[in-house]
């Protein structure tokens, strides 16, 4: 691998303190011929690719640097979500890394805010009405979408599988009085001990940071009453939406921090509409989100080809 020759041992500095400082003596802790033997026979894609080598080291350096922290917030050791759990610990630490901010407008999760006004109105349309419905909401971070359709009359259950964004959301509920109910569960989990249990079923953001999306549209299958609804958004795989979610959000804008997304695990509609059909669900409505960067404005609108939210139907 010519490209990833390593540079030699850095000498060790005390200022030393940027990200590329550290991966210079990361590399320098292995010898060329155990860079080399380590490689040796990995497809690209095995290295650069979904799950690859790049994210495996990266996960490592993560758990490592955050694994007190993770251990005291997940309650078992990093990495080590149940056994065949449909989840990325380093998803969870990114999440758990900016979680105090998660209610400030301003912060990284401005794009959250700023399209749920946008989200719930649509689910509400959809759905006729929030008033007494028993809303699931899968992957509910701080609660941002879960507390605004739990102030529309809703019995909303919020779950999510990192602790520090829950806790927060538990703060914030006792903060303005919510009464969203927020617990530490896998969707997977949480579809055996509560099946049909839900008139809706909102996974909105969470596709895209989830190893095994089609498990997950099924389990969101299974929480869900017949006739009830789930509404899933998530961004497209494209090139537009490659240089919108990505380049344009991460590095133009800086509207998401980078490393937000991983395009490999962007999902197309008719990817979701798949998995949904197996799962015995029926499409019922598709719409796409837009962002102005002009304006600064969110819109619901056709165009599905970076952001959208697909919503779907239990067969009665
Ligand atoms: N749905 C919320 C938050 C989106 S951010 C909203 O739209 O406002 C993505 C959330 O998914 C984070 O809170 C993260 O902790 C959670 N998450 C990531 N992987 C998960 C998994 N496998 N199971 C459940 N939640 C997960």
């Amino acid at each position: 691998m010519s490209t990833m020759e390593s540079k030699g041992r850095p000498e060790a500095s005390p200022e030393r303190s940027s990200p590329s400082d550290a991966v210079d003596r990361l590399a320098g802790l292995l010898p060329d011929e155990a860079l080399e033997d380590a490689l040796q026979g990995l497809a690209p894609e095995q290295i650069t690719g979904p799950g690859g080598l790049l994210t495996q080291l990266a996960g490592r350096v993560i758990e490592t640097a955050l694994g007190a922290e993770l251990t005291e917030h997940l309650g078992h050791p990093p990495g080590g979500a149940p056994q065949g759990a449909n989840v990325d610990p380093m998803e969870l630490a990114k999440f758990s890394a900016l979680a105090h901010r998660w209610w400030d407008p301003t912060s990284e999760f401005r794009p959250l805010h700023e399209i749920n006004p946008l989200r719930l109105a649509h689910i509400e349309r959809l759905a006729g009405g929030l008033a007494a419905k028993r809303v699931l909401d899968v992957g509910c971070g701080g609660g941002i979408l879960a507390e605004a359709m739990a102030a529309k009359g809703a019995a909303v259950t919020g779950i999510d599988l990192a602790e520090k964004p829950l806790k927060v959301a538990m703060l914030h509920r006792t903060e303005v009085g919510s009464s969203t109910d927020y617990r530490l569960e896998s969707a997977e989990d949480f579809a055996r001990a509560r099946p049909a249990a839900f008139d809706i079923v909102t996974c909105m953001e969470l596709l895209e940071h989830v190893p095994d999306p089609a498990s997950t549209v099924d389990a969101c299958a299974k929480l869900v009453r017949a006739g009830g609804y789930v509404v899933f958004s998530t961004i497209n795989r494209n090139p537009k939406a490659y240089a919108l979610a990505i380049i344009g959000a991460e590095y133009v804008l800086g509207l998401l921090p980078r490393g937000t997304h991983d395009y490999a695990r962007f999902l197309k509609p008719s990817e979701i509409a798949s998995s949904a059909r197996a799962a015995g669900l029926e499409t019922e409505a598709l719409i796409g989100m837009t962002y102005n960067p002009f304006t600064k404005t969110y819109r619901l609108e056709p165009d599905t080809s970076v952001n959208y939210i697909m919503t779907f139907r239990r067969a009665e």
